[in-house]
């Protein structure tokens, strides 16, 4: 079906997500800038002779573009941010997440797609807090006490599509889409060292069983379901006792979270108290700690979308078809969405 609305966002992410402004398009294509302006705020139909124009200097098909065969989901969309995002930053991450759903609905069509992960909002009453979230999705999905072994293959498992994508800034670690009638999809910084990937993406569930509309107590709501879910109170307090810097040290392995983490959880579930929780934080800035850790975690590596695409290469299908269906080049295929990054 022919839409303009479609094509406007999807031009739009084409253009951003190849990192070109309106007027670098424009001299690419020789299409003139308004016109572009127009195309993407949705006010000009497009026209066949313009769209391939504008498709062959974006180096994508034009059936992605023009609006005749996908249109860009609503969803919610939700990043953990280190610190503020510059827009141009943020701007370029919605684009890649608005073509990443795009080839993702069209790659895994023939799997049994439907993610399983539940909404649980937080009444306004206050009986339940993000912790008691974290603990039913923990018992609804049977998982026994202690660490989470893998948190990418759980939530591949209940239906989530992990990538490791090269995400432009260094300032986010994931960034994460929920669409009401689309599969979800979580990009993962391929910079991000896994046990601040593990949190991110225990963080993003958190948002997703949580919360519909961003809020002012979100993120703290959030960060509360992901200690809980990675570091349940009952399971871990007792080893954070007097937590130490060589203690949280070795618990890092163990649980897969940042010393950071671990030292913040400490605090949390009075394991430590607040001048102890503070000693420790001058201890990880004077060791150089906060910016670099030691003990490395190995970053988890998703599965599921390469999966899904060795299978139709095994019915038969090649690479190049399954590049066209999805809208995208060979080499865009291989690089993003079978090679981890
Ligand atoms: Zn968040």
């Amino acid at each position: 079906m022919f839409s303009t609305a479609a094509s406007a966002s999807l031009l739009e992410a084409s253009r951003v997500a190849h990192g070109l402004t309106q007027a670098e398009l424009s001299a690419a294509s020789g299409v003139a800038q308004g016109v572009i302006s127009k195309l993407e705020s949705g006010n000009l139909t497009p026209d066949p002779a313009r769209m391939s124009a504008l498709a062959k200097a974006l180096g994508v098909p034009v059936s992605l573009i023009d609006g005749t065969t996908m249109s860009a989901p609503h969803a919610r969309v939700f990043h953990r941010k280190q610190a503020s995002l510059p827009a141009k930053a943020s701007h370029k991450l919605h684009a890649d997440m608005v073509l990443a759903h795009v080839r993702l609905s069209r790659l895994l069509r023939d799997d049994d797609l439907g993610s399983s992960i539940p909404h649980l909002p937080l009444p306004e009453n206050g009986l339940y807090t993000p912790s008691d979230r974290a603990r039913e999705v923990r018992k609804m999905w049977g998982l026994p006490p202690g660490p989470v072994p893998s948190i990418v293959d759980l939530l591949e498992s209940h239906g989530v599509p992990c990538l490791m994508w090269d995400v432009s800034s260094a300032r986010v670690d994931a960034i994460a889409s929920w669409p009401d009638d689309a599969t979800p999809v979580i990009l993962l910084s391929s910079r991000a060292p896994g046990d601040r990937l593990r949190f991110t993406v225990a963080h993003e569930l958190g948002h997703a069983v949580m919360h519909a509309v961003p809020c002012a107590d979100c993120e703290r709501q959030a960060d509360e379901f992901a200690s809980e879910f990675l570091m349940p109170r009952k399971d871990i307090k007792d080893a954070l006792v007097g937590a130490t810097l060589p203690r949280l040290a070795a618990l890092k392995p163990i649980w897969g979270t940042s010393i950071a983490a671990l030292a913040r959880r400490a605090r949390d579930v009075g394991a430590i108290n607040d001048s102890q929780y503070r000693s420790l934080n001058i201890e990880l800035s004077q060791s150089g700690y906060r910016k670099n850790e030691p003990v490395h975690v190995n970053p988890e590596l998703p599965g599921f979308v390469e999966r899904a695409i060795a299978k139709r290469l095994a019915k038969g299908e090649t690479i190049s078809q399954l590049a066209d269906d999805a809208l995208i080049s060979v080499d865009e295929l291989q690089r993003q969405y079978l090679e981890v990054v």
